[in-house]
């Protein structure tokens, strides 16, 4: 009986590793999480090609549960996005990026992952700066990734919440490139400064002709635009070199830094500088 209820009632195949139940606690574990401090800040250094030197750190979110394990995004930002809890997430978390990065390097930025969601709330770039206002953290050295699956909803709401972030000088990033439907239009229509290359073409760039002229395509239409670029998901030597070949300006992956805690990157940095 308890088999058959379980494949009636659960919403999720089992192969997702979560059954209704699972989900529930998940959730009200999550629910008084948010209300600490166990959804911390990771950060992953994003590096300048042509230098080697770090540039600045996209913040990944982990939940560092009581039980000590660690969650990713994957698992928890869904949830946190259906519960609209997600505005209060970033929030949350920019507000420690202000603390943690406020003696790091001034020239350093911060790249933050904003949720398709938050472009649900017309004050969002009131809140966001509300924070940096409050912080004192200089709104330049932020620089908020946006996905095209932000503007599908409503692309008029969307795009005059994204020019207000760009008039409240923040930089912005069309984040996963070339996974989205209709980029070229969205490139040409939004203030973006940057372009981020999906680590799916990355990957290969080394070694299949094709990857390799899709990010070569990407490279120029980026120079064009004047947009810079940073390539994801960098994971050996070879594909660093083969983006250095390309020209590419920036790259972040495993290769070159994983996402770390603050302890570790504030380590990293004092390496890095007397170096
Ligand atoms: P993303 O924005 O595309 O972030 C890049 C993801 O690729 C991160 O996964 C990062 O850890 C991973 N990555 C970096 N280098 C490599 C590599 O060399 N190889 C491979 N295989 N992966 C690499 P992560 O941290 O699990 O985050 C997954 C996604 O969750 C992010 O994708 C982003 O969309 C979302 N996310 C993370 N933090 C936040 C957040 O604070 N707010 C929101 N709304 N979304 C977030
Ligand atoms: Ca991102
Ligand atoms: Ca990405
Ligand atoms: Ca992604």
């Amino acid at each position: 009986a308890k088999s058959r209820g379980r494949s009636r009632y659960s919403i999720f195949e089992p192969s997702m590793g979560q059954s209704l139940a699972d989900r529930a606690a998940l959730e009200s574990d999550m629910r008084i999480d948010l209300c600490s401090d166990a959804f911390r800040p990771y950060y992953q250094p994003i590096v300048n090609l042509a230098s080697g030197c770090i540039v600045g750190f996209e913040m990944l979110a982990r939940w560092e549960r009581a039980d000590g394990k660690i969650i990713g995004p994957g698992q928890f930002i869904p949830i946190v996005e259906e519960c609209g809890l997600i505005g209060e997430l970033m929030l949350k978390l920019l507000e420690q990026v202000c603390v943690d990065a406020a003696n790091w390097p001034s020239e350093l930025t911060i790249a933050i992952n904003v949720s398709p969601v938050q472009f649900r709330d017309p004050w969002l770039s009131e809140k966001v700066l509300a924070v940096l206002t409050r912080r004192g953290f200089p709104s330049r050295r932020i620089s908020l990734e946006i996905t095209e699956n932000a503007l599908i909803s409503d692309p008029v709401a969307a795009q005059r919440i994204i020019e207000s972030l760009k008039n409240q000088g923040m930089l912005l990033a069309l984040d996963d490139f070339g996974t989205g439907y209709s980029s070229l239009q969205h490139l040409g229509m939004l203030p973006f400064d940057k372009l981020k290359i999906d680590q799916s073409f990355v990957r290969n760039v080394d070694t299949d002709e094709n990857a390799y002229r899709m990010v070569m395509a990407m490279i120029r239409l980026a120079d064009s635009l004047h947009l810079s670029v940073v390539a994801e998901g960098v994971e050996s030597r070879s594909v660093l070199e083969t983006l250095q070949k390309l020209g590419c300006r920036d790259a972040q992956g495993y290769f070159l830094g994983k996402p770390m805690s603050m302890a570790d990157t504030t380590i990293l940095l004092r390496s890095s500088q007397s170096k």
